[in-house]
């Protein structure tokens, strides 16, 4: 898929939205716990600035519209990963009267424009800026305002990260190195259900964990793919995966030349069910010479602190957008970035 290149745009002098995802998991002190998608947004913002832009307008959702989250601990972060001073704005809809060359608006989300693609949400954002900058890979699979009605409206363009998400995910899924070993766990299980049809005729082998396992166990579900399914070996109303299947699992990852990770083996926000999870993670860095992806908000977060996650050949900032992209082979968030 050829997207336009933020690279392709000349800044000076305007006006650029740029979309992020700085959707984070936040902690009990409103702490920002994995910063990873900011991180993967510096290049594209720092790179605007450094070639003139006028203004960088940020916009970022946070947690669900009905939670009516400030994103104001999220900006007062991100300044020192981006290393910029950024102007908060206070309001979702407009950053009049702020000054600052980087600038970001309230949580989209506090706007319902945002999510219902409302035409008058789009002209207030499209009013602000001269082109638009698609840096959210992780709600692309969105018709959000802030993802497709501004693109339509502006002359818009795809960030560097977006970019590379979508080169990286397509070529491990379209064209992998064989046997391909696609793990998927977590508790996202209507959509995750959705997809497990078509990982079942693109993977070798397709190991499940997490809530998902349980469901798919009691629902006597059966795939029509050719792929084998492995199941959790200590029944369907788990909240870890256990040892013999933590042994079994680990026997497959080691022999795959590629990996594709979502969803973590269980409860992993609590201690006592995190050693599953842990165990596949183990297993992956046992196998140096595959490919591996991973991808999926709770499960960065849940490996956050492990060693040597520079050995993951990438991390998507997607978790839904990833499976989406996966399924559909596009997104509407991409569709209006196509050249
Ligand atoms: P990701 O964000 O990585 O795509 P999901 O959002 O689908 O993953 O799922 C993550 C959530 O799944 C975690 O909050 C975790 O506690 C929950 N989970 C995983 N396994 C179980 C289980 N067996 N029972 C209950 N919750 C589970
Ligand atoms: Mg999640």
């Amino acid at each position: 898929m050829k997207l336009r290149s933020v690279a392709e745009l000349e800044p000076r002098d305007k006006r650029v939205f740029v979309r992020v995802d700085w959707n984070v998991t936040l902690g009990k002190a409103l702490q920002v716990v994995d910063d990873t998608r900011i991180r993967r947004t510096k290049k594209t913002i720092l790179d605007l600035v450094e070639r003139g832009a006028k203004r960088v307008i940020l916009g970022s959702h946070l947690g669900k519209a009905e939670e009516g989250r400030s994103i104001r601990p999220v900006v007062e972060y991100a300044e020192g990963v981006i290393g910029e001073k950024i102007e908060f704005c206070g309001a979702s809809s407009s950053c009049k009267g702020i000054e600052g060359k980087i600038v970001m608006l309230e949580n989209l989300r506090l706007n319902p424009g945002e999510d219902n693609n409302g035409e008058g949400y789009v002209e207030e954002l499209v009013r602000q800026a001269d082109c638009y900058v698609n840096e959210a890979f992780g709600v692309s699979h969105r018709r959000a305002a802030s993802v497709v009605g501004i693109a339509k409206k502006l002359p818009s363009y795809a960030g560097y990260n977006l970019i590379e998400e979508v080169e990286r995910l397509q070529t491990s899924i379209d064209d992998p190195e064989r046997p391909l070993v696609i793990i998927m766990g977590g508790a996202k299980v209507e959509d995750k259900l959705k997809i497990l049809e078509l990982m079942s005729q693109k993977a070798d082998k397709l190991l499940l964990g997490g809530k998902l396992a349980n469901e798919y166990q009691q629902k006597g579900l059966v795939l029509g793919g050719k792929a084998e399914v492995l199941l959790p070996v200590e029944g369907d109303d788990i909240l870890d995966i256990g040892e013999r299947t933590r042994e079994i699992y680990a026997r497959e990852i080691r022999q795959a030349k590629t990996i594709i990770w979502n969803g973590p083996m269980g409860m992993v926000e609590d201690k006592e069910y995190k050693a599953g999870t842990h165990a596949i993670y183990e297993a992956l860095m046992e196998n140096e010479p595959a490919e591996v992806v991973v991808g999926g908000g709770d499960t960065l977060a849940a490996i956050r602190d492990e060693k040597h996650l520079e050995r993951i050949d990438w991390i998507s900032t997607g978790g839904g957008a990833m499976l989406k992209l996966i399924e559909k082979g596009t997104l509407p968030g991409l569709e209006v970035l196509k050249r």
